[in-house]
């Protein structure tokens, strides 16, 4: 775990910077930097995608006893769940969350602790994620947050599963709040976004088949054509976003794949459609969803077509709630003075199966700035996408930080209702 590195004389990679004017590093001892740097990077080293986190898990498991966290334990699989103790006995509990899986991309950073597994790679950051929650879970035990904190290094992120598994094993029950993170580099190192409202969108996916009869290519008199309806569905659908959804909301129907005939002068009896639906808000994901059913329902009997919708639901939208918001951006002023926190702007269309948590606990979302000075904002996603390591110490600190802050909040609040009572 303390491997000694030096992080100002270690190859640097393309980022060619560590330190940030931040001030996070600080809140943590050289040994401790250290360590969670050491974490990161072996994290980093060793991707394993989606529910296959077992050398992930025992890795953080090691990482967490390492800083003196003793109350570990695995649930769902690979997700491993830690309680660190407050300081108030019966205050009530909250949750910091970290993803820890990895992406099938091969990995083009030319990082010194680039993915020694092929083809696999920490291409959203979640290496640094998961660090944060230990790095978390070792700021809360040095100096506790009222209630207990109970630490989720959650796998399956990427296939919008381990959130739901987390709920499921019941480790979050009875938690009051729940606070998260993204590396982001569209964002500077010192710079956080923690604000209510939207904050990702949900991603739903929809497929559509459309059957007719087959003939001839050149006695299409006695068919019933799919291409010919499939063609004018994908137009169609296009006028969900544009004329039903409210322009002040934003929102995307996408066809990602279009599936019919094997010949060119065959008329197939068959035509399948698949998409994906984003939206920033449950209202407008069940009319998105409910407006492409309605359509290709409708549709399909228009071009002499049976049409079968199947729609799989994803992750919800992420949706900070207002008071959570306002503890996380009390904990990145405390952390990182006035100033840095800054406005999200565009909304991410991308989707977060934090949003699980959401839907059955107040908590918030946070994106947490992940470029060097002069570097470039690249997606996460891209095989190119790393977060500058500094954000290891900004994401940690404003974890733990909120975690206070909203048991702090919570704690007060119930003795101000007993109070009222009694
Ligand atoms: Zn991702
Ligand atoms: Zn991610």
């Amino acid at each position: 775990m303390h491997t000694t590195i030096d992080t100002d004389e270690a190859p640097a990679g393309p980022e060619g910077w560590h330190r940030a004017p931040s001030g996070a590093r600080e809140m943590f001892s050289a040994r401790d930097a250290e360590g969670l740097v050491a974490l990161r990077r072996d994290l980093h080293r060793h991707p394993e995608l989606s529910w296959r986190e077992e050398r992930t898990a025992a890795r953080l498991e090691l990482a967490l006893a390492a800083f003196g966290v003793a109350d570990v334990r695995r649930v769902a699989g690979t997700a491993v769940v830690a309680r660190v103790g407050g300081s108030t006995p019966g205050a009530p509990s909250v949750a910091v969350r970290g993803d820890i899986d990895a992406l099938p991309i091969a990995e083009a950073t030319g990082l010194a602790y680039a993915s020694d597994a092929p083809g696999v790679m920490h291409a959203c950051g979640h290496d640094v994620h998961a660090a944060w929650a230990v790095g978390a879970a070792l700021l809360l035990r040095e100096r506790p947050a009222a209630g207990d904190v109970v630490i989720v290094l959650q796998p399956a992120e990427e296939v919008g599963e381990g959130a739901r598994a987390v709920l499921e094993s019941g480790a979050l029950d009875g938690v009051r709040a729940i606070f998260g993170a993204h590396v982001d580099r569209r964002f500077e190192v010192g710079q956080v976004v923690a604000e209510a409202g939207p904050l990702a969108a949900s991603t739903d996916t929809f497929e559509v088949e459309l059957v007719g009869a087959g003939a001839h290519g050149a006695r299409p008199h006695e068919s019933s054509d799919p291409v010919v309806g499939a063609a004018a569905l994908v137009g169609a659908l296009q006028t969900v976003v544009a004329r039903r959804l409210d322009p002040a909301l934003p929102g995307v129907v996408t066809v990602g794949t279009l599936h019919a005939g094997s010949a060119a002068n065959v008329i197939p009896e068959r035509a399948v459609l698949t998409g994906t639906v984003r939206a920033t808000t449950p209202g407008a994901r069940a009319l998105l969803l409910g407006e492409i059913r309605r359509i290709a329902e409708a549709l399909g009997p228009a071009y002499g077509l049976t049409a079968r919708v199947t729609i799989t639901e994803g992750t919800p939208p992420v949706v900070n709630a207002s008071e959570p918001a306002a503890w996380a951006r009390l904990a990145v002023a405390r952390v990182l003075g006035p100033g840095a926190a800054v406005p999200l702007g565009t909304t991410n269309m991308g989707g977060e199966d934090f949003a699980f948590y959401l839907e059955r606990i107040p908590g918030c979302f946070l994106r947490v700035g992940a470029r060097e000075p002069g570097g470039e904002p690249v997606a996460a996603h891209s095989p190119r996408f790393y977060a500058a390591e500094e954000s290891l110490f900004v994401g940690a600190a404003v974890l733990a930080e909120a975690a206070r802050a909203a048991s702090e909040a919570i704690s007060s609040q119930a003795t101000t209702t007993r109070r009222g009572v009694s």
